[in-house]
């Protein structure tokens, strides 16, 4: 009875939980850099609205029109261009539920993160999956795809896309452009701007540098048009209330937001050139770091069993012998090298 798109569809492997490995190895400290998350947390602001919220029996707003004005001021885009979902990773869902039909192409540059091509595999898409050159930027697009994703900084890679080469992909596609700019807020080389073609779709997160990845907050740029129909695909009531006030919380404490992104940033910068001694180390606009080693594998489980949780890509469509490793705090990071100092 399921649909036979499905069979096709692999399941999203997420990170391992620290709980998880404590559990298996027996450990008390288990440090985590696997989901790119902000190892800081949320503004401790976040914290106090949470703690107030009583309103667990109302249904939160369709239409969260103050979490909107606030992400057009943050943008810098009108409020009619905004639209939110549970996540970026409902964004995706909602945008590939407006674009795809079976049988349309959706061209996917590899590697890249595993959600749009399960997307497209659900939706019966053909999947055309586009080349990169040696710094891992995209190279070619196909003109006739009915959505292209370009992810700027890239997951797992976390280089930036040429914002020229990303013009000229919206420019000369007949389809939409979906630019997956999660991991804005750690670089300065933002594609966002290209939002003024009404073609281009940006997407971002609560879920990175604002330190919410639990309350699952995304959004995306677009269109007036493309925004009204979105409001069809979309949910009822995608995102909580709570999730709603911690995020417009969270853009009103955006010096706290930068502090911590500027940690994260000195960290990465010390993490690519304290990893060359082991691995291949691709430099970085991201809170993560991706490295390859022809014996990835076994670091990855020499880690694991240590205590330091990374990311091992080998299911990742186009990548080999890389790992994800995610910035943490310095005594993580720490933790982390001494780790690879002991098993080297
Ligand atoms: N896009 C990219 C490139 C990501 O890495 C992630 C996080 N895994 C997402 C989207 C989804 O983020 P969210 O938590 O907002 O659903």
């Amino acid at each position: 009875m399921i649909r036979e798109e499905l069979s096709e569809v692999p399941e999203y492997v997420p990170g391992k939980s620290v709980e998880e490995i404590k559990r298996a190895y027996g450990l008390k400290r288990v440090v985590k850099l696997a989901s790119n998350e902000n190892p800081y947390g949320a503004s401790p602001k976040v914290f106090e609205v949470v703690k107030n919220f009583r309103d667990f029996h109302v249904y939160p707003p369709k239409n969260p029109v103050e979490l909107k004005e606030r992400i057009s001021e943050y943008v810098n885009f009108p409020e009619e261009m905004i639209v939110v979902g549970d996540g970026l990773d409902g964004v995706l869902e909602n945008v590939f539920k407006m674009f795809v039909s079976k049988g349309d192409t959706v061209a996917i540059p590899i590697p890249t993160f595993p959600y749009y091509e399960i997307l497209a595999k659900i939706y019966g898409a053909r999947i055309k999956f586009l080349r990169r050159n040696e710094n891992f930027e995209t190279i070619e697009f196909d003109e006739k795809a009915k959505l292209t994703i370009i992810c700027s900084p890239n997951n797992p890679t976390g280089n930036v896309e040429n914002f020229e080469f990303v013009r000229e992909v919206a420019e000369s596609v007949k389809g939409v452009v979906f630019i997956d700019e999660a991991y804005a807020e750690f670089t300065e080389k933002r594609l966002t701007k290209l939002a003024e073609y009404e073609n281009v779709i940006v997407g971002r997160t609560f879920s990175k540098a604002f330190g919410l990845a639990n309350l699952r907050v995304g959004y995306a740029i677009m269109n007036e048009n493309f925004a009204k129909e979105y409001m069809k695909v979309c949910p009822p009531f995608p995102i909580s209330t709570l999730a709603i006030l911690a995020a417009i919380t969270a853009l009103d404490d955006i010096e706290y937001v930068k502090r911590t992104v500027e940690k994260i940033v000195t960290e990465r910068n010390r993490l690519e050139k304290a990893l060359g001694k082991y691995f291949e180390v691709y430099p970085s606009e991201a809170n993560f770091v991706y490295v390859e080693a022809e014996n990835s594998d076994s670091v990855c489980y020499e880690l694991e069993r240590r205590g330091v949780i990374v990311r091992n890509l080998k299911n990742f469509r186009g990548v080999r012998n890389g790992i994800r490793i995610s910035v943490g705090k310095p005594e993580e990071n720490d933790f982390l090298l001494k780790t690879l100092e002991e098993i080297f």
